[in-house]
């Protein structure tokens, strides 16, 4: 884990299974996660989103820190749970479908939130798409 300067308002928290970080609604858990989501592996503006793994049925802001924190292999969302809250907006803690995720225009429908183009270009770590 690198040392890095707190932005003003962030308090980075690391969280390891069976935990989850109780400072969000919904069962997450991540390395040095700050309040947006953001975590030791994807840190910047646009990285606020968190994404369900099937395997933990819990949400982690990216695929390596559910390597860093976990065991075993990762198991994709799939297909026929597309429409079930999969993806979290760490700007205003909406979740959304993989479905709406992977509609919506690299932003949040419900707060306009810009997101990392990059994430849904990899989509296929954390979905089952066209399987
Ligand atoms: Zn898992
Ligand atoms: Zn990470
Ligand atoms: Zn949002």
């Amino acid at each position: 884990m690198t040392d890095r300067t707190d932005r003003n308002d962030t308090c980075r928290r690391t969280t390891a299974p069976p935990n989850a970080d109780d400072r969000f609604s919904v069962p997450l858990r991540g390395v040095a996660v700050d309040h947006a989501t953001r975590c030791d592996h994807y840190d910047s503006d646009l990285d606020v989103v968190a994404i369900r793994f099937a395997c933990c049925d819990c949400f982690y802001p990216c695929f390596r820190c559910h390597e860093a924190l976990t065991d075993h292999d990762a198991e994709r969302i799939s297909p026929d749970r597309f429409d079930r809250p999969a993806v979290r907006c760490g700007v205003c803690g909406a979740t959304l479908s993989v479905d709406a995720y992977l509609d919506c225009d690299d932003s949040c429908p419900d707060c306009g939130a810009a997101f990392n183009p990059g994430c849904r270009r990899h989509r296929d770590r954390y979905f089952a798409v066209g399987e």
